[in-house]
C-alpha cells in the first residue's frame, strides 16, 4: 500500500492536534494509492474510534478504508479496532503518538494483517 505525502502530513498533524485524544477519519485511494482523508461528521474525538457512526459513511467506492490514532503510542489493533476493520474498507491505518512520520504509521489488511506502507512524494 502506498500513500501520498500529503494525506499522511494530514493524518500526522491532526493526530498531533487533538493529542490526547484520538483521531478518527476514512480513507479515499486511487489505484492503491491513499490519497485522502475523509474527516466524518459526528465522530467524536477522545471516544473509542468505534463509536464512528458507519451510517454516516457517504456511499462512495473510493473508500478505502480508515485510520485513527492512538494517543497511548501503541500499534497493535484493539479488539474493537478489529472488529471495525472487518467491516469497513480493504487497509486500515494506526498513528501512533508522537506523530512524527511514516514509521509512527502501521497499516492493516482487513484482517487486521499488517501491511508495508509507502510513501510517495507526488
Ligand atoms: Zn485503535
Amino acid at each position: 500500500m502506498q500513500i501520498k505525502k500529503d494525506a499522511l502530513n494530514f493524518i500526522l498533524g491532526v493526530s498531533g492536534e487533538v493529542y490526547p485524544n484520538e483521531f478518527g477519519g476514512m480513507l479515499r485511494e486511487e489505484n492503491d494509492i491513499i490519497t485522502e482523508v475523509l474527516i466524518i461528521p459526528g465522530t467524536t474525538f477522545g471516544d473509542s474510534f468505534t463509536s464512528t457512526p458507519l451510517y454516516m459513511l457517504p456511499i462512495d467506492f473510493s473508500i478505502a478504508g480508515s485510520i485513527h490514532s492512538h494517543p497511548n503510542s501503541s500499534f497493535s489493533p484493539s479488539r474493537e479496532d478489529l472488529v471495525f476493520f472487518g467491516k469497513t474498507g480493504k487497509v486500515h491505518l494506526i498513528a501512533r503518538y508522537p506523530y512524527r512520520d511514516i514509521n509512527d504509521v502501521a497499516a492493516y489488511s482487513k484482517t487486521g494483517k499488517r501491511i508495508p506502507l509507502h510513501v510517495i512524494d507526488k
